[in-house]
């Protein structure tokens, strides 16, 4: 039988937004963060970070920096007994600096690629599952591939909540303080 998951937006959700995240010394977990996660993970749902890192085809960074980030992201949820269960990421975007990153793709946020891409691999019913995020694009992601939305006001989340449009607003399902509130939400829908 396929399963539920939650699927998470990683800059401004899990950790703070500080513009192009490019050192492993920079990832600040949001307060909350990792015992929402943990939470999750008590109830044997998979959790799963879905992350567009344009700052690869704009080449700021490498694909190997990003992995040192993820590392130090895994072990900094480990400390507070929390996993995830994938990190699916696009390193493109149409106006990339480097060749091989720039061009237009269906794994870039609100591309359902990468869920899809998820869903296939841990066997999950996308249409059962929750995107929780702190931009647009991750709501229309959500509504894109039939998943409930949560709009987290962390990261650019209020920015972005009051320049989002009726048609929009009316699609989220919730808005959250925080992961911790979202998550709160979630578990009490399930
Ligand atoms: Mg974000």
């Amino acid at each position: 039988m396929k399963k539920r998951a939650v699927f998470l937006d990683r800059d401004g959700t899990i950790n703070r937004e500080v513009g192009y995240l490019d050192d492993p010394d920079r990832l600040v977990l949001l307060p909350g963060a990792a015992r929402a996660i943990r939470r999750i993970n008590e109830q044997s749902i998979p959790v799963v970070v879905i992350t567009n890192q344009s700052g690869i085809a704009r080449g700021y960074f490498g694909e190997e920096r990003m992995e040192a980030i993820h590392d130090r992201l895994r072990e900094k949820l480990k400390n507070e007994g929390a996993h995830l269960d994938g990190i699916y990421f696009c390193p493109h975007h149409p106006e990339g600096k480097l060749p091989e990153y720039a061009k237009s793709c269906a794994c870039r946020k609100p591309g359902t690629a990468l869920v899809e891409k998820a869903a296939e691999d841990l066997g999950i019913d996308l249409k059962a599952s929750f995107m929780v995020g702190d931009h647009v694009k991750d709501m229309e992601l959500a509504g894109n591939a039939g998943m409930t939305s949560i709009m987290v006001m962390t990261g650019h989340g209020r920015e972005q909540w009051e320049k989002a449009g009726d048609d929009l607003r009316v699609r989220v399902a919730h808005v959250a303080d925080n992961l911790n509130a979202a998550v709160a939400w979630i578990l009490n829908r399930i």
